[in-house]
């Protein structure tokens, strides 16, 4: 039980990577909050949670919404005492070639991935600094992060500028023991990359297969998807972390798709 009597909060935990991640960390022992934009579907999922004996409850939440954020981590706050862990997963793609990008959909994806991100990290930093008992940051990165795509502009910025926040997270964080990384994942197979299948292939004029075989895995060394359940583990690891010399970090998961 490496998360034991920790209250974390996971954004975008109804589904996909953050409904894995939430899962990993109750069986860790972890009080997990999901907070998704629908109330059923948090509620669900953490339902599903506590079937399985663990502990956790559902709040909805609009990550790019200052007050809906405050109101979900005070709600966090007020029912278990403080939060240890967030994890910042929430997020979207938009598959479109930069001469097409509607301005409302660059700012849409900037504000879920990055405002989302800061009004997350501002909510919980303050209670981790005020309950004085540390705490963990981890963001959602991806390999677009480090490396860039055509087709995914906004996705490909916001990615890259989460390591910005990370580092400074890990540097106003240090004093108080809040650490702070990023998780870079590799393609995992959720809706969100489902989604993404067929308008690849429409737009690059090439069959789902080969959107699959030769643009997303393409440069692993060995054809294969990362999973929810790889991406869980690192992120069980970086919330258990005991010190701040991990602080700052970003690693990729990726089946070696980006090589540091
Ligand atoms: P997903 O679509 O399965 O889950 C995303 C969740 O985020 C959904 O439950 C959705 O309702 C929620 N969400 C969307 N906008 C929100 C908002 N404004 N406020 C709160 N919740 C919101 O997708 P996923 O693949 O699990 O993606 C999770 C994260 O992982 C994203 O940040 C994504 O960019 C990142 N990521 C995914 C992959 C991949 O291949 N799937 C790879 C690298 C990084």
């Amino acid at each position: 039980m490496r998360l034991q009597d920790k209250i974390a909060i996971v954004t975008g935990a109804a589904s996909g990577i953050g409904r894995g991640i939430a899962e990993a960390y109750a069986r860790e022992g972890a009080t997990v909050a999901i907070a998704d934009l629908s109330l059923d579907a948090a509620n669900a999922a953490a339902a599903e949670i506590a079937t399985s004996g663990g502990k956790a409850m559902g709040i909805a939440m609009d990550v790019a919404n200052e007050a809906q954020v405050e109101a979900g981590v005070a709600a966090v706050a007020k029912a278990y005492g403080s939060v240890d862990v967030l994890v910042s997963n929430a997020g979207i793609q938009h598959i479109a070639p930069l001469v097409d990008l509607a301005f409302a959909d660059w700012r849409k994806m900037l504000a879920i991935h990055l405002d989302g991100a800061f009004l997350t990290t501002r909510a919980c930093l303050r209670r981790m600094v005020e309950a004085g008992r540390g705490g963990a940051i981890v963001y959602m990165g991806s390999v677009h992060s480090k490396e860039a795509s055509p087709l995914k502009a906004p996705y490909v910025t916001a990615k890259h500028g989460l390591i910005g926040l990370c580092k400074v997270v890990a540097k106003e964080g240090a004093k108080h023991g809040v650490r702070a990384n990023v998780i870079c994942p590799g393609f995992v197979r959720t809706p969100l990359v489902e989604k993404q299948i067929p308008e690849q292939a429409k737009e690059l004029g090439i069959t789902e297969q080969d959107v699959i075989k030769n643009v997303m895995l393409k440069e692993t060394v060995d054809g294969e998807f990362t999973t929810i359940a790889d991406v869980a583990d690192i992120a069980v690891m970086l919330a258990a972390f005991r010190s701040n010399a991990l602080t700052g970090q970003s690693i990729v998961v990726s089946h070696g798709w980006f090589m540091q």
